[in-house]
């Protein structure tokens, strides 16, 4: 478990429950040495050796006294989610399946390319929100994953190359939260493990190399900007109302207007350099890919300063969508082009293994019963599985 700041605190007094120092940002990891009347230093010294290093054994970290590693031993453990298989696809992408605790399983990837090597990663078991064509939505929803459980995803995949805390040659360069869940709907835990992700003592990532995506909870994304200023990536689908509702039905309560301008809003606070967001565009055959779709989005944009990233749909069983032609992909991309805007194909890695976007579902213990009417009605109509 990760630990909240009421439960570090209770550890000056008889241990009910030892703390996960996996989890925990810089602030409250000091915050947790000085409950055991340690100095600030001690956290600098232990983010290093979980983060850096890949330790979770106490008795490893040489440079704390004996009598520290025993007190930390009665207090706190440094615990991971568990690795229950890793598949590899033929091109190179690997995703694990993680359990996690309660015995759901949520799912990572890893996605190798020529200059960067791309881990996307998961913030929830499940996701409330169901969008229509997203594998993830279709599983319901358990609970929130940990700061624990969501670094332990990072954790897992360096220490598996072998790369932690080495820059020169770190294989995980980049992190995108675009697996499993709604990363706004879990704020804390995310921004904590966003905190870890960047910071100097633990993996320190660059800011444009962490990338938070989210269907539109605008609240959050005002919040988000108050405390943060990773990479922000919206997922609009549709360039109206109208047509958002029916694929991201959180566009009924903060629809496009009010989505676009928390975006505005996040943009203003970012530095100028780095002033752009990324839009997520899944294209799916004959719903969203019109040329009208692709002009009325150019203009919904106009003023946005912003890379529009198109995604083929990808398809999973039980799903009644189809993935589109690439001629229609080239042909959506280029009107955007014409229009002005920088916008990119997203290249579908690791289908071979269902580790594409979208393609995540984990084995989730649904709490909304969401995946059983979903399975009952994918039942009562024929199944077209598209290739
Ligand atoms: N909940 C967040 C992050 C996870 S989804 C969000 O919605 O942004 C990550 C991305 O994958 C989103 O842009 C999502 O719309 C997209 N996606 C979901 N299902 C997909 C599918 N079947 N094919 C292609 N992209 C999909
Ligand atoms: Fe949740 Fe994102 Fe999937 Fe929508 S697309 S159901 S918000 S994970």
């Amino acid at each position: 478990m990760s630990a909240t700041s009421a439960e570090i605190a209770q550890i000056a007094e008889p241990q009910k429950v030892k703390v996960n120092l996996l989890g925990l940002s810089a602030e409250k990891l000091t915050q947790f040495f000085a409950t055991i009347g340690e100095k600030p230093f001690r956290s600098t010294q232990v983010l290093k050796w979980i983060h850096q290093m890949g330790v979770d054994d106490f008795d490893e970290m040489t440079n704390l006294s004996k009598g520290l590693r025993e007190r930390l031993k009665e207090v706190a453990e440094i615990v991971a989610p568990e690795v229950v298989s890793q598949q590899d696809s033929v091109d190179g992408t690997c995703k694990w399946l993680i359990r996690v605790e309660g015995g759901s399983c949520i799912e990572a990837v890893f996605i190798p390319e020529k200059d960067r090597g791309t881990l996307c990663i998961s913030s929830q078991i499940g996701c409330s929100l169901d969008c229509s064509f997203c594998a993830t939505g279709k599983q319901g929803f358990n609970r929130d994953l940990t700061a624990a459980e969501i670094i332990g995803q990072l954790w897992i995949a360096a220490k598996f190359f072998g790369s932690l805390g080495r820059k020169a040659d770190r294989v995980v360069s980049n992190v995108v939260l675009m697996g499993m869940g709604e990363p706004l709907l879990n704020f804390d835990n995310v921004v904590d493990a966003m905190g870890l992700m960047l910071h100097d003592n633990a993996y320190g990532l660059s800011k444009r190399r962490v990338t938070l995506s989210t269907s539109g909870v605008v609240p959050m994304i005002d919040r988000l900007g108050d405390v943060s200023d990773v990479s922000l990536a919206i997922s609009l689908h549709a360039p109206n109302d109208e047509l958002r509702n029916e694929l991201v039905p959180i566009n009924k309560k903060y629809p496009i207007a009010m989505l676009l301008d928390s975006a505005r809003r996040y943009l203003d606070k970012m530095p100028g350099n780095r002033r752009k967001i990324t839009i997520e565009y899944t294209l799916m055959d004959q719903i969203n890919d019109r040329n009208e779709h692709a002009h009325e989005l150019a203009e919904l944009l106009s003023d946005i300063p912003c890379k529009i990233n198109l995604i083929p749909f990808n398809p999973f069983s039980g799903s009644d969508y189809r993935r589109v032609s690439n001629t229609t992909l080239n042909r959506f991309r280029d009107i955007l082009h014409n229009a002005g805007h920088t916008a990119t194909i997203r290249t579908t890695r690791g289908d071979d293994i269902d580790a594409a976007c979208g393609q995540l579902a984990g084995t989730v213990n649904d709490k909304t019963r969401r995946s059983e009417r979903y399975q009952r009605q994918s039942q009562e109509r024929p199944v077209r599985f598209v290739n």
